[in-house]
């Protein structure tokens, strides 16, 4: 066996936490919505998997001495906590919350280094940038490009853009995902938090981070070195691979995966993204620059517009001016601790809350 799970986290879907708690067996499960323990718990009665309930004990599920690997696949800045414990417990992360970085960094990646653990990207963007590095490791990247599908909207104006709905807006084109990042393509806000986590895996300016509209997906991000010489990692649009290259990291697992076909995509093709009709990558850019406690601001801020969006409360464009809002409102801060994340992100939900239900 290749793999084994010694533990298992989610946040309130509880009967496929028991399904698989039953098939993997790990130690230790963690379901967080307190309300759901007693089904978690009866699921598993007689089973000898462990289970806790609460945000808390993802940390206790993050550092068991018998795990190698932490996935951190946590949507939202919740994941922070978990992943600084599973780093000081020596685990080497697969990072699937792009918004661990996001919000922290600098924090994130300094303690990574401190306690000589690997962070390897599972984000497909970033896993591509991943794999076109190995073996470059005495040479200098001179910019990189991820690529972005562009989303259901892609081509779109303002007006369009304005009266768009939330049905429309979750239906991508190329990937199946949750909705939140469902949500983010189709507003480019995900390519903007990719910008900045790229930013922190691979330690770059923000001139050497650019973004190219590549609507077939195949192509899922390029490195450009100094001799200007490129690399590029392509597949087909399905989030196993970097899954499975994460967790199999440095080796190739063979896999049964679908393979290309050259000839299902005929042409590859680019574009500007425009950055008039989709200001979220503006405003991510605009954060990473002003650093600090900005880019929590905007991911925090965004978390909730996400969310009002989906349950109807505002429009898609409202969304960035919201985000804007937050960025010139709140306060900055230029050397933040992690208490001050935590803070950032509470004050920024609030705030941002109050804004939506206006
Ligand atoms: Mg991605």
């Amino acid at each position: 066996m290749l793999y084994k799970v010694v533990a298992l986290t989610a946040q309130r879907n509880a009967g496929l936490l028991i399904e698989q708690a039953l098939k993997f067996k790990p130690a230790l499960v963690v379901i967080c919505d307190q309300s759901k323990y007693a089904e978690v718990k009866q699921g598993l009665a007689g089973s000898g998997v462990n289970v806790l309930a609460g945000e808390s004990a993802l940390e206790e599920a993050a550092s068991l001495a018998e795990a190698d690997m932490v996935i951190t696949a946590i949507m939202g800045a919740v994941g922070l906590r978990p992943t600084i414990a599973a780093i000081k417990a020596g685990k080497d992360i697969g990072l699937a919350n792009k918004e661990t970085l996001v919000v922290a960094g600098q924090l994130i990646t300094q303690l990574a280094k401190e306690h000589g653990v690997k962070i390897i990207p599972v984000d497909s963007e970033h896993s591509a940038i991943y794999q076109c590095l190995v073996g470059e490791e005495q040479n200098s990247i001179e910019k990189i490009y991820l690529t972005a599908s562009g989303g259901p909207f892609r081509g779109r104006n303002l007006k369009y853009l304005s009266a768009v709905t939330k049905e429309a807006a979750l239906k991508h084109p190329n990937w199946v995902m949750g909705a939140k990042i469902t949500i983010d393509s189709a507003s480019m806000m995900n390519k903007g938090l990719e910008v900045i986590e790229a930013k922190w895996l691979f330690d770059l300016r923000e001139d050497q981070i650019d973004v190219i509209i590549h609507p077939q997906s195949i192509i899922h991000s390029l490195v450009q070195f100094t001799d200007g010489s490129m690399k590029a990692q392509l597949g087909l649009p399905d989030m196993k691979l970097p899954i499975h290259y994460a967790m199999a990291y440095p080796q190739r697992v063979q896999s049964n995966f679908p393979r290309f076909n050259f000839m299902d995509y005929p042409e590859l093709t680019f574009q500007q993204p425009d950055r008039v009709a989709f200001r979220n990558l503006d405003l991510a850019y605009r954060a990473m620059n002003i650093g600090g406690n900005m880019p929590c601001i905007i991911n925090a801020a965004n978390e909730i517009v996400v969310k009002a969006f989906l349950e109807d409360r505002i429009g898609f464009l409202e969304m960035s001016d919201v985000i804007e809002r937050c960025m010139q409102d709140l306060q900055f801060i230029e050397s933040p601790t992690l208490n001050n994340y935590l803070e950032t992100d509470q004050h920024t939900r609030i705030f941002a809350g109050q804004l939506v239900t206006k």
